[in-house]
């Protein structure tokens, strides 16, 4: 066993921030009505006849306004505050690069402990990144991370319910993953 802190690499959309809930608002004022768990799939968009650039567009206009974004559950601080602890938590976020102050802000606003943010504008960019384990809700993501060795907790969310891959550890809320990281320390 060893005593060096596991490098985590932790997602914000989807993982801390329900980003999805404020673009549902938008989307059902102008399109027809999507319900979140009607969202089982990650490229969604193609099925609701929604063009993937306006989809990105229209999220980052939700970021614009982020005082009305949730958070995914309560206990996030608590919860990263002890992840913290026993880890080195990096806030790692793909993302158009004007929406990182609102993003921050955001951060900030929710009282999370994190020690570096960094910002890549593809999810598949993580990957390559330098984390021993990655929080996240992307399946595309999980797959990518997991195929390179690094270790996956996948926060669960309706689209990514079909992915079964049994490397990553699926969690329903994040105080989930601090035994899992124990374990992995144990490991390493
Ligand atoms: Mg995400």
């Amino acid at each position: 066993m060893t005593t060096e802190k596991l490098k985590i690499g932790l997602d914000v959309d989807g993982v801390l921030a329900d980003v999805i809930h404020t673009w549902i608002g938008y989307n059902n004022k102008i399109r027809k009505p999507i319900s979140k768990e009607e969202i089982s799939e990650w490229d969604f968009w193609k099925h609701h006849k929604i063009d993937k650039y306006d989809f990105y567009k229209e999220l980052s206009l939700c970021w614009q306004r982020w005082t009305k974004i949730p958070s995914t559950e309560e206990n996030l601080s608590k919860s990263t505050s002890i992840l913290s602890n026993i880890g080195e938590v990096d806030i790692v976020t793909a993302r158009e690069e004007s929406t990182h102050i609102y993003v921050k802000s955001w951060l900030l606003s929710q009282k999370i402990t994190y020690k570096n943010y960094v910002g890549v504008l593809e999810g598949l960019e993580k990957t390559n990144l330098d984390y021993d384990v990655f929080i996240d809700d992307s399946p595309l993501n999980a797959k990518s991370m997991l195929d390179a060795g690094k270790s996956v907790i996948l926060y669960n969310q309706p689209w990514n319910l079909s992915f079964n891959d049994p490397r990553a550890k699926r969690i329903y809320q994040l105080k989930d993953a601090i035994s899992i990281i124990k374990t992995l320390m144990q490991e390493t």
